[in-house]
C-alpha cells in the first residue's frame, strides 16, 4: 500500500500539533504532498572542511573537524552562556550556547574528533559559532550524506519556535522513509527516455537530498521541465478545444475588393513579413473555426495595411467589419487613412467615437442595422449595446493592451456567433512570454520595418545641457522639421506633474515666441474637439513643437515630425520610452530621440536609458525590460499562471519552456485526445491538474 499523500501534515512522524501548526500557517503546508513540493532556495556545500586558520570573516556557513576541549560559562544579564573551546591542528574557535546547556555538557564527549557544522562570527579577536551542527567523526563519515544541503524557505517565526532548516531536513527525511520515497511517473516514458529525464521519484529525492551536482541538475531540469509542459498542455489544449468548438465563418472567397485592392491600389510593396502575416490571417478566416489571432508589430512595422486587407475579406464575403481604437486620437487619423483607401473601392466607411454627435450617430446605427454600413472605425463608442451590426464578421483592436479582457469579449457578443478576432499591438512581448501569456490566442509578428526608414539616432542628455538641446530644435524647425516635447503623466489627476508639463510648456514659448514659431499642448484633461483642433494643427503642419503628455503615445502619425525630446525620461518604463520614440522616424528625413534626465539616478533608470540608445528593436528592449521588472508588470501576465510557477522561472528557463511547448505541441498533434496508451499518464495528470490550480498540487 502506497502511503495517501493527501495524508495532514501532523500525521508525520517528528511533526505534531504545534509544529503541523506552525507549517500550516508559516508555509502553507497542510498535506504530505505539500511538505514534497517545498522545492529548497539553495544548497549548502557540504563537501568542504575548513582548517581554523582558513577562515575569513566573510565565511557564512563553514564545517570544520576538531575536538572539543573543554568548557567555561560566562554569567550574563539573563542566565549564562556556554562557551565550548574547539580546536583543530592550526587555531582555535569558540562554540556558544544560549539554551540547552546541560544537554550539551552531559553529551558532549571532550578530546574526541567530531565535525561541527554552522554560520561563525568574528566577535572579540577571535572566531565563534553560535549552536553549531556536531556530530561524531566517525558517525560523519558512516553517514552516506549528500554533499549539498538543502535550505528551505523559513520565516522568523518557524526559525524562532525552534524549527530550523535541520528540522525541515529531518521532517522531509522521514517522510521520505515513510513513502519509501517512491512517488507515480507523471510524464510518459517516451519523453523521460527522449530527453533523458530523471523518474519522478528520483527527481523528487534528488531535489531534497542531492547525492551530487549533477543530479541535482538533473532534478532541477526535469521538475520545471514538468511544470512548464503541463501549463503549455493547458494552453494549447484550450486552444484547440476553442477551434472545435466555436465556429467562425469562413470566409471561402478572395474577392473583388480584395484582388482590385492588391492588383491596382495597394500604396506600397507590402514587405515579406506583411505578406507572410497576410496569409497566416486568410488561412485563419478561411477555416471553418473563428480566428482569434495576436499580431505583433513594432511600432511603424506596418500593421494598419495588414488590418485594412483582412477586412476587406470580410467585406469579399459579405460581411462588416469594425476596427476599435483606444483614442480619440488614434480613431481619427485611422478614420481618415482608411477613408482614402476605401474611397477608391466605394467601400462605405464611418468613424464613431464619444464626441459623434447624436444625429450622425443616429444614421450610424441604422446603417450598421440595415448593413449599408460597411467598415466601423472608433473608440470604445463600438461596445455600446446600441451599436448593432447586421452581420459583423471581424473585428480589429488597435493597441490591445489599452483594453481589458472584458471589452475584448464584448465585441465577440456583437454577432449571432462571434465575429472573428484580430488583436494588434506594437508592445512587443518576447516570444517566450507571449507563449505563456497568450497560449490561447494565434501569434503573427511583423519583424521587418519597410524598406528605406533610417534608424532613430537615441541620445541621453542631461538637464544642464538644455541650452545645447534648444540650439538644435532651432535649427531642425529651420530645416522645416516638427518637435514633440513630452512630460511624464504617471497619473492624469496628479497636479504637480500638469505642473511640471505647463511649466515646461510656459518656457518653450518663452523660447520660441510667436509669431515666428507656433506651439500645439494636448493632454489628456483637455476636450475632445480642443485636443483634436491642437493635435490637427501639428498634423497640418501649422505648429512646430507639439507639446504632450503620453496621450499621443499610440499610434498617431506625423511624418514630418523627426525630433523627439522625453523630459524626466528616467520616469517612464521600456516599453513607454519606446512606443514614444516610435511616434518620430515616419518619414525620409533623419529622426532623433533625446531623453532629458536629472543627474540622480537609479540604476534600473540607467540600464533603461543605456538600452534606449543602444538599440531600436523593439523584442530586445521588451526582452531587458522583462528582466527589469519581472512578468508581473508586463500587460497579461496575471491571467496566465506563469507567475505561480514554483521550480521554473519564465526568465531564466526560457529554452525548457521552448522544448516544453515543443513537446506538448506534438504529443497534441500526434493525439488530440489523449487517447493512445502511452498517454494516459498525461490524461490522468492533466484531470488531476484540472481539479487543482497548479500542477504541485496533485502528485500522488
Ligand atoms: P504601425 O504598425 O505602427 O501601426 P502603420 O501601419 O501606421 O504602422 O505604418 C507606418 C507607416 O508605414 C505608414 O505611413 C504606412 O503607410 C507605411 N507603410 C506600411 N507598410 C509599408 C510598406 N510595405 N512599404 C512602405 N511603407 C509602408
Ligand atoms: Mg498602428
Amino acid at each position: 500500500m502506497s502511503v495517501n499523500l493527501q495524508t495532514p501534515i501532523d500525521y508525520l512522524k517528528g511533526v505534531g500539533p504545534n509544529r503541523a501548526d506552525l507549517l500550516r500557517s508559516e508555509l502553507g503546508i497542510h498535506s504530505y504532498q505539500d511538505l514534497i513540493n517545498l522545492f529548497p532556495n539553495r544548497y549548502l556545500d557540504r563537501t568542504k572542511y575548513y582548517k581554523i586558520n582558513e577562515l575569513q570573516r566573510h565565511n557564512a556557513e563553514v564545517q570544520i573537524i576538531g575536538k572539543l576541549t573543554g568548557f567555561r560559562e560566562i554569567a550574563q544579564k539573563r542566565g549564562k552562556r556556554l562557551i565550548g573551546k574547539f580546536q583543530d591542528d592550526t587555531g582555535t574557535i569558540e562554540l556558544v550556547w544560549f539554551r540547552g546547556q546541560k544537554w550539551i555538557r552531559d553529551s558532549i564527549k571532550l578530546n574526541t574528533p567530531y565535525v561541527i557544522f554552522g554560520k561563525i562570527n568574528w566577535f572579540n579577536g577571535v572566531f565563534n559559532m553560535p549552536h553549531p551542527e556536531l556530530e561524531l567523526l566517525n558517525e560523519h563519515e558512516k553517514n552516506l550524506r549528500s554533499s549539498m544541503q538543502a535550505v528551505y524557505p523559513s520565516t522568523e517565526k518557524l526559525a524562532n519556535k525552534g524549527i530550523s532548516n535541520r528540522v525541515l531536513s529531518k521532517i522531509m527525511q522521514n517522510l521520505f522513509l515513510e513513502t519509501k520515497g517512491r512517488f507515480s511517473e507523471t510524464l510518459p516514458d517516451h519523453l523521460i527516455s527522449e530527453l533523458k529525464l530523471l523518474p519522478k521519484s528520483d527527481a523528487l529525492f534528488n531535489i531534497h537530498f542531492p547525492k551530487n551536482q549533477t543530479l541535482l541538475s538533473g532534478a532541477e531540469f526535469r521538475l520545471k521541465f514538468e511544470e512548464l509542459f503541463y501549463i503549455q498542455l493547458q494552453l494549447i489544449l484550450k486552444n484547440l478545444i476553442h477551434k472545435s468548438k466555436i465556429k467562425g465563418f469562413p470566409f471561402e472567397l478572395v474577392g473583388d475588393y480584395f484582388n482590385s485592392f492588391y492588383k491596382t491600389h495597394l500604396p506600397f510593396n507590402l514587405t515579406n513579413a506583411q505578406k507572410r502575416v497576410i496569409k497566416e490571417i486568410r488561412h485563419d478566416l478561411g477555416s471553418n473555426a473563428q480566428m482569434n489571432r495576436l499580431l505583433q508589430g513594432d511600432v511603424g512595422s506596418g500593421k494598419t495595411i495588414v488590418a485594412f486587407m483582412s477586412m476587406l475579406m470580410a467585406l469579399d464575403n459579405g460581411f462588416q467589419a469594425c476596427l476599435m481604437a483606444p483614442t480619440e486620437i488614434l480613431s481619427v487619423q485611422h478614420y481618415q487613412g482608411l477613408y482614402e483607401l476605401s474611397k477608391k473601392l466605394n467601400i462605405s466607411i464611418k468613424l464613431l467615437t464619444g464626441s459623434t454627435n447624436t444625429s450622425e450617430r443616429k444614421k450610424i446605427h441604422e446603417s450598421l442595422e440595415n448593413g449599408e454600413l460597411q467598415l466601423l472605425i472608433g473608440t470604445h463608442a463600438l461596445l455600446e449595446d446600441k451599436v448593432k451590426f447586421k452581420n459583423l464578421g471581424l473585428a480589429i483592436i488597435d493597441e490591445q493592451h489599452r483594453f481589458g479582457v472584458a471589452q475584448r469579449s464584448k465585441l465577440w457578443k456583437k454577432n449571432t456567433s462571434p465575429p472573428h478576432i484580430l488583436v494588434m499591438t506594437a508592445t512587443p512581448i518576447p516570444r517566450t512570454l507571449a507563449m505563456s501569456v497568450y497560449g490561447d490566442l494565434d501569434i503573427s509578428i511583423i519583424d521587418e520595418l519597410p524598406p528605406g526608414r533610417q534608424a532613430i539616432k537615441t541620445v541621453h542628455r542631461y538637464d544642464k545641457n538644455r541650452l545645447k538641446v534648444l540650439r538644435f530644435m532651432r535649427d531642425e524647425i529651420e530645416k522645416g522639421r516638427q518637435i514633440y516635447i513630452v512630460y511624464p503623466l504617471i497619473q492624469e489627476s496628479s497636479a504637480l506633474d500638469y505642473k511640471d508639463l505647463m511649466d515646461g510648456y510656459e518656457s518653450i514659448v518663452r523660447e520660441f515666441p510667436q509669431p515666428k514659431y507656433q506651439i500645439s499642448i494636448v493632454h489628456g484633461k483637455m476636450k475632445p474637439a480642443d485636443k483634436d483642433y491642437e493635435m490637427q494643427r501639428f498634423v497640418k503642419g501649422e505648429t512646430q513643437i507639439m507639446v504632450a503628455t503620453t496621450v499621443i503615445e499610440v499610434g498617431v502619425n506625423v511624418p514630418n515630425a523627426s525630433v523627439m525630446i522625453i523630459e524626466s525620461a528616467e520616469r517612464f518604463g521600456l516599453a513607454q520610452l519606446h512606443q514614444l520614440r516610435g511616434r518620430v522616424g515616419r518619414g525620409a528625413e533623419q529622426s532623433y530621440c533625446i531623453l532629458m534626465t536629472g543627474h540622480k539616478l537609479s540604476q534600473d533608470s540607467k540600464t533603461r536609458l543605456e538600452t534606449m540608445t543602444r538599440t531600436s528593436d523593439g523584442f530586445e528592449i521588451a526582452e531587458v525590460d522583462l528582466k527589469l521588472r519581472g512578468p508581473g508588470d508586463i500587460m497579461g501576465t496575471q491571467q496566465s499562471g506563469v507567475l505561480n510557477l514554483k521550480i521554473a522561472n519564465i526568465i531564466k528557463d526560457k529554452d525548457i519552456l521552448q522544448s516544453a511547448r515543443f513537446y506538448a505541441k506534438k504529443i497534441l498533434t500526434n493525439d488530440p485526445s489523449l487517447a493512445l496508451p502511452e498517454h494516459k499518464v498525461i490524461l490522468k495528470t492533466y484531470r488531476e491538474l484540472s481539479k487543482y490550480k497548479n500542477i504541485w498540487n496533485y502528485i500522488s
